[in-house]
């Protein structure tokens, strides 16, 4: 979370740091500030709230200055409000900095730098790495580049940093460990972002930062890189890629919101991350990713899945597709309590960790965990050269294009996509697959986008329904079997876009509790499509109706029984029960987000959030 934008080169700064800004902020958007280096020394620029509300500021003040630093909040520590928003500051005011992640031992160094008599103007954790280098710089009496390499050797926690100083007007610094950090390489400048967004106007050639690299920009001068780990600080060769995104993919196209435009851009998403995998000729699914660990795999003792959010929905219909597909146990988790919890992980035992933007803080530590302990580590997620794609062993990427819109919706459908496609490479290996179930599988899959399309064209049929819906306080999601997880994620996408309050449930499981919620106002959502429990789903919509809940239904064309018992039914076509998420999930989007729209709530910027979660 949060945004790093920094620049450095002949033309003006700022431009270039706003509509950076602009491009990050779904990674963050509780303050904005701006650092630019002027021949008076470091000018700032800090607004509480929105990157929009910082330029409004900066309107009519001078924002000259060809080096400078940016950045857009998600609070950790401190309230959201300009004191706490980055840059911070020196006492001096001769450096200014800016920092992504989470300093866990802040508060030991807070109360040393204390004692050595600075005075703090802010609550954040951050301001703690101004004060720290530069007591370090002072007290050796060295250059910068040294003085943050020894003062980060002193940090725990996470941190990808941007810093500036008049000792050197015309350097940069920059710094990472655990949360993402690029350097762009231009003719003559430096662009440094978290991600891609901001770079990929002006270059493609990118650096990716490792964890403990320390990065020394100057003018004119090619990237000098050095790793806090290294005592020599001897420089590294800088590893240039290409950038794998187009601005095009970071544009609207003609829709409201991105989540809108995220939401039709489905089928394509799911064509995609199908595309060159499958060999219908040849009758193999095949995923470049994972073809060296797939013995492995086949294998397996246990698939773990770890994974946080929308991507943990995803690993619970994985567990049904490798668990009745491959035949392997699953077992699912959530990558926050796996990693603290000191799991039982055998030699033979892989684990699947999924994410969407490849940052998930807690996800990667559980990959680190699976790696020490010996297990083969794979990966799926959607930003190509993320940290997850360097540090699991394989992996396949979901291919859904930038999701911006904060809320998951493509890109759900799209692991959903990858996963299935594993599931059925792996099977048809094992042998644990009908072929005639195969065929059927691979051919629903070819065709799920088309269906998809005619569920997107009911958009105006939602519609409707969000106008009732937008009007209760709660409302609850069931579903059963590989339609439990398409619940979860309807409930979620409900509460994190509209903030009205959501379960969901096991459609069995209400009886043990959650039916003593149910009465006139409590719409209940349930994705009751064609399957082996069809019947259950059934008897468990009969114990809510004799409750005067109110039914909204997904079911298959030509379903009578289910939408008889239902105040509203949106049709989805059928499809195979193992791959209905892919169809019943999308009238779930759909209906969020009108709900939403109805509430007057932000869609692609919900309060609170944020799209990448790089801090545990
Ligand atoms: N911990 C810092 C703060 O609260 C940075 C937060 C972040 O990376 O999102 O200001």
């Amino acid at each position: 979370m949060c945004g790093i934008v920094a620049y450095l080169g002949q033309k003006d700064a700022y431009p270039i740091l706003l509509k950076g800004l602009y491009r990050l902020e779904y990674r963050g958007y509780d303050s904005a500030g701006v650092a630019l280096m002027q021949e008076s020394g470091i000018k700032m620029f800090k607004k509480k709230g929105r990157v929009e509300e910082l330029q409004k500021f900066c309107e009519n003040l001078d924002t000259s200055g060809t080096l400078g630093i940016a950045h857009t909040r998600w609070a950790t520590h401190g309230e959201p409000n300009e004191q706490n928003a980055h840059p911070h500051v020196s006492e001096d005011g001769s450096m200014a900095l800016i920092h992504n992640g989470i300093v866990e031992n802040y508060v030991v160094l807070k109360q040393q730098l204390v004692n050595q008599g600075v005075a703090f103007k802010s609550e954040t954790d951050t301001e703690v790495l101004v004060h720290l280098i530069k007591s370090v710089q002072d007290k050796e009496g060295i250059p910068l580049p040294e003085a943050v390499t020894i003062a980060l050797r002193m940090v725990e926690g996470t941190y990808a940093l941007a810093i500036i100083s008049t000792e050197n007007p015309d350097q940069l610094i920059v710094a990472k460990k655990g949360s993402p950090l690029l350097v762009g390489i231009g003719d003559n400048e430096y662009f440094i972002g978290s991600d891609g967004a901001p770079i990929v106007e002006y270059t493609k050639q990118v650096v990716y930062l490792e964890d403990g690299d320390v990065g020394v920009i100057s003018r004119d001068k090619p990237l000098r890189i050095s790793n806090v780990n290294d005592s020599e600080r001897l420089p590294k060769s800088p590893y240039i890629q290409t950038l794998e995104l187009s601005l095009e993919q970071l544009e609207k196209g003609g829709f409201d919101t991105y989540m809108l435009k995220e939401i039709y851009e489905q089928p394509k998403a799911v064509r995609d991350s199908m595309r060159g995998r499958i060999n219908l000729e040849k009758d193999v699914v095949s995923l470049g990713g994972i073809i060296e660990y797939e013995q492995k795999m086949l294998n397996a003792r246990r698939f773990i899945i770890v994974a946080c959010g929308t991507s943990w929905h995803s690993g619970l219909i994985a567990e049904h597709l490798f668990e009745t597909l491959v035949r392997i146990p699953v077992e699912v988790e959530y990558a926050s309590e796996f990693r603290y919890r000191n799991p039982i992980i055998y030699e033979d035992d892989v684990l699947i960790a999924i994410s969407q933007s490849g940052e998930t803080a807690d996800t990667l530590a559980a990959v680190e965990i699976g790696k020490k302990r010996g297990a083969t580590v794979i990966g799926i997620c959607n930003v190509v050269g993320s940290t997850m794609a360097r540090e699991t062993m394989a992996g396949s990427y979901s291919h859904a294009g930038p999701e911006i819109g904060v809320a998951c919706t493509k890109t759900f459908t799209a692991q959903i996509t990858v996963l299935a496609l594993m599931a059925l490479s792996l099977a048809k290996k094992k042998g644990t697959i009908p072929m005639s179930l195969y065929h059927k599988l691979l051919n629903d899959l070819e065709t799920a986008p088309e269906k998809i399309e005619s569920v997107l064209r009911q958009e105006q049929k939602i519609q409707r329904i969000a106008q009732y819906v937008a009007t209760k306080q709660n409302a609850m999601f069931l579903g059963r079997g590989v339609s439990f997880p398409v619940a979860l994620e309807g409930a979620l996408k409900l509460k994190e876009i509209s903030y009205i309050h959501a379960e969901g449930y096991p459609a069995a499981e209400i009886k043990h509790g959650p039916i003593a919620l149910i009465d006139t106002n409590m719409p209940v959502i349930v994705v009751a499509p064609e399957q082996h429990i069809y019947d259950k789903v059934v008897s468990n919509i009969q114990e809510i109706i004799a409750r005067k809940g109110t039914i909204i239904s997904i079911v298959n064309e030509g379903d009578t029984t289910v939408s008889g018992m239902s105040k509203f039914t949106i049709e989805v076509p059928g499809i195979d029960e193992l791959l209905t998420p892919l169809v019943t999930t999308i009238p779930l989007q759909l209906l969020s987000y009108h709900v939403a729209l109805i509430r007057d709530c932000d869609v692609d910027k919900p309060r609170n959030l944020a799209k990448s979660v790089s801090v545990e």
